[in-house]
């Protein structure tokens, strides 16, 4: 945790606002845990870069994995710029870029295939349509659905009724053209239950034919330095590699960025709107839109749960319901004041958008040492997008 002293250093310094804060220390404790658990069971350990594309995470990331995870193109070119650059940052691993989408453009594959060091096919008119051409560059997998549900919300849940997410394992008996399967089905464990149930699931259906596998990734969605006791993932590991050969591949996301990550803004304006305090910050929903879409309310640093003023903090915006939540606070905000929400490092900025010409936050990446100005956005990267060429 970021301790109140930082948060002063945080302000006092020459933060502009809004500010998109990362932690260096925390990315670095949450990669050392997962370079501890990669020597333990000998998994692999790859960042799935969706959660947060910014190269400078990335560079951080390389000493402690063995490569990246991407769902797009875009993503794979990235992965593999970072991947390539710095020789003097040595890579934990030989450097895998590992792909699945349900989305593969016919025109992109051939490039998919050279950047990517592994495909997992979504669907088995995917893998009919491009395996053969993409299989003499990446080795090739499917992504299996095994139709085990661990989350009652069905926007979060890979294995949902009509799923669109990999191949229904009752489709799937051998396994022999392929070289290794992909699955994915958790959200946000903080236990390995979904894990031990779907990996049972897997050996109960495909038996000994698991060993004509070389590898099998087992995914994101595990909080892994909220889970106390490791002992039953590294068993697993181990067990699927003594019995069945497989080099075993996890790729979070989250468990790499989320608690990394703050975003800090500036009050603007407070009134008091039907006998609630309203306070306008410098930031909106858009630099955090889950926010809004999933209606969460997203921790803020001077919250106090027993607090005498309470506060409805808002965005810029002129969406209504452009609002983070209503929080307490010791002493009521002021024009001019800074707030710290946080644990927002995961699918925020990436989701981050300019709507009502509001500028994206800055970008700093911080340790206990310095703090560094990595991004800034200004008018011009608004007129490129929206100018017509
Ligand atoms: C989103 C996703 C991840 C990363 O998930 P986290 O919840 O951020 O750990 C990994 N693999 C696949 C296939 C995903 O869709």
């Amino acid at each position: 945790m970021l301790h109140m002293m930082d948060f002063q250093v945080l302000k006092d310094s020459v933060y502009s606002s809004p500010a998109f804060v990362i932690d260096e220390t925390k990315i670095i404790q949450a990669l050392a845990l997962l370079a501890e658990l990669r020597t333990q069971s000998g998994c692999k350990v790859l960042y799935s870069i969706k959660a947060l594309p910014f190269s400078a995470v990335m560079d951080i990331a390389k000493p402690f994995v063995d490569g990246f995870a991407v769902s797009s193109l875009f993503e794979a070119r990235l992965a593999d710029e970072v991947l390539r650059q710095g020789s003097a940052q040595v890579f934990a691993g030989q450097g895998s870029i590992h792909l699945t989408t349900p989305g593969i453009r016919p025109d992109e594959l051939e490039e998919l295939s050279l950047l990517c060091s592994h495909i997992s096919f979504n669907s088995l008119t995917q893998y009919q349509r491009h395996a053969e051409a993409a299989q003499t560059q990446a080795s090739i997998g499917l992504r299996v659905n095994p139709k085990l549900s661990f989350l009652v919300d069905d926007r979060f849940n890979p294995c949902r009724q009509h799923s669109k997410l990999g191949v229904a394992i009752e489709k799937l008996s051998y396994l022999d053209h392929i070289q290794g399967l992909h699955v994915h089905t958790a959200f946000s464990a903080i236990d390995f239950a979904p894990l031990i149930k779907t990996i049972d699931k897997l050996q109960r259906h495909f038996g000994i034919g698991l060993a004509e596998l070389q590898w099998l990734n087992i995914g994101g969605g595990y909080l892994f330095g909220q889970i106390e006791d490791h002992r039953p993932f590294v068993e697993l590991v181990k067990k699927l590699n003594n019995d069945f050969g497989l080099e075993v591949y996890i790729e979070p996301g989250k468990a790499v960025v989320g608690q990394a990550g703050y975003l800090l803004a500036t009050v603007l304006d407070s009134f008091v709107s039907d006998g609630l305090t309203i306070i306008i910050l410098d930031t909106s929903v858009n630099h955090n839109p889950e926010v809004f879409e999933y209606q969460r309310q997203p921790e803020l640093h001077e919250h106090v749960p027993d607090g005498d003023y309470t506060a409805m903090l808002v965005g810029s915006t002129c969406l209504a319901g452009d609002v983070f939540g209503t929080y307490r606070f010791k002493q009521p905000l002021a024009v001019g004041d800074q707030v710290v929400f946080k644990n927002v490092g995961a699918y925020s900025l990436v989701k981050s958008n300019r709507f009502n010409g509001y500028n994206l936050p800055d970008i700093y990446l911080s340790n206990s040492l310095r703090v560094k100005k990595m991004k800034h956005y200004d008018y011009q990267d608004f007129r490129r997008q929206w100018l017509a060429d």
